[in-house]
């Protein structure tokens, strides 16, 4: 048993400050990974600061048309709101496919994307994993690493990270706005996950104390054409092996707007803007959709084990883009 310091703040600043304080100290929200890393000893904060009291739960309008959801709305009040259902079907869909109806109900969106991989050697303390003790080797490289990445990898580490809705919100530019003991601040998503290098440990740039107060999508009218697809083992109740955000809007036959993320098969929630960049004005057909989704994977980097991904990954793209022509 390991004692543990536990309060609850009703005040953002109050928060911040507790846990900006001691070093040995983390946030709780939902507490459906926190709480699982803790009794696997791979988190082993001595305090928790329980932040479900905050007033951090709305889904407002921005005065720009776009949409702010606070970092302890639960997933499943995002998924079934109207506002997110209408103008970003793709996030309700990543949203909804994600864990269990359960889990959705407890789990934050801030604590979604801060949500840690479910690589067996991380998650395993006995194991070598140099995102949990840096240094000691990475036991996927030559392990087991059939749900690994083959995109952002490095010779450190080669996990996925596992969110959905990180995936949706990648392909709508999203903003997270956060608090620390200094004042607000603000990432672009695609500044927001780090890609392993040699410091896999490292996986956002968040300092030790900085809160996430809010997500912001900015008004994308071309997301209400849009999908998530999510490909996995089995039907419901597991991450993605591959997935695809897509939004694709045509004039007359031809494609002029898309974004495309993906999900299970890179270290990080996956901007396609390779592929973005060749659909840009190309005819909206099947040929022209696979052969962007394979110069996205051109890089790919498979192991014996996980290489099907790659196709995989295409095969996604195209079917995506297709449901959505
Ligand atoms: C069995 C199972 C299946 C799952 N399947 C899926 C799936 O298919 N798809 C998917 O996307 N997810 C899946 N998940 C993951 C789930 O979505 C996450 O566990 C959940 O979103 C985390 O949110 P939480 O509020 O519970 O975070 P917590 O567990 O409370 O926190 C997670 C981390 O974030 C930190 N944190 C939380 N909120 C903040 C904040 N506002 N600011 C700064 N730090 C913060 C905490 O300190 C902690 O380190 C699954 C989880 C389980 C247990």
């Amino acid at each position: 048993m390991r004692p543990i310091a536990y309060s609850r703040a009703t005040a953002v600043s109050d928060a911040v400050t507790a846990v900006t304080a001691d070093p040995d100290s983390a946030y709780l929200a939902g507490g459906t990974t926190e709480i699982d890393l803790l009794r696997l000893h791979v988190l082993t904060p001595g305090r928790l600061v329980d932040i479900n009291a905050l007033p951090l739960t709305g889904i407002d309008e921005t005065p720009g048309g776009g949409l702010t959801i606070g970092a302890t709305a639960r997933m499943s009040d995002v998924a079934a709101s109207p506002a997110v259902r209408t103008r970003f079907p793709l996030l309700a869909q990543a949203l909804e496919q994600g864990a269990s109806a359960q889990l959705r109900h407890m789990a934050t969106m801030g604590g979604n994307l801060l949500q840690r991989t479910r690589c067996g050697y991380y998650r395993d303390v006995e194991s070598p994993c140099n995102k949990r003790r840096p240094g000691s080797g990475c036991g996927a490289l030559r392990g087991v690493n059939r749900g690994h990445a083959v995109l952002g990898t490095s010779d450190h580490c080669i996990a996925t990270h596992p969110s959905d809705a990180a995936v949706a919100l990648t392909a709508l530019d999203a903003l997270v706005h956060t608090r620390t003991g200094r004042g607000e601040g603000s990432y672009h998503i695609d500044d927001f996950f780090l890609l392993p290098g040699d410091t896999p440990h490292r996986e956002f740039p968040l300092e030790h104390g900085e809160l996430i107060t809010a997500i912001e999508i900015p008004d994308t009218p071309t997301a209400r054409t849009s999908t998530y697809l999510k490909i996995r083992d089995r039907e419901s109740y597991e991450f993605a092996l591959v997935s695809v955000a897509a939004t694709l809007t045509l004039e007359r036959g031809r494609i002029s707007g898309v974004r495309l993320a993906l999900g299970g098969v890179a270290t990080t929630p996956w901007r396609a803007r390779r592929a973005e960049r060749l659909l840009l004005g190309a005819a909206a057909d099947r040929r022209a959709f696979a052969e962007a989704a394979r110069e996205e994977m051109a890089d790919a980097t498979p192991t014996p084990m996980n290489a099907f991904k790659v196709e995989l990954a295409q095969r996604a793209v195209v079917r995506a883009l297709e449901s959505l022509t």
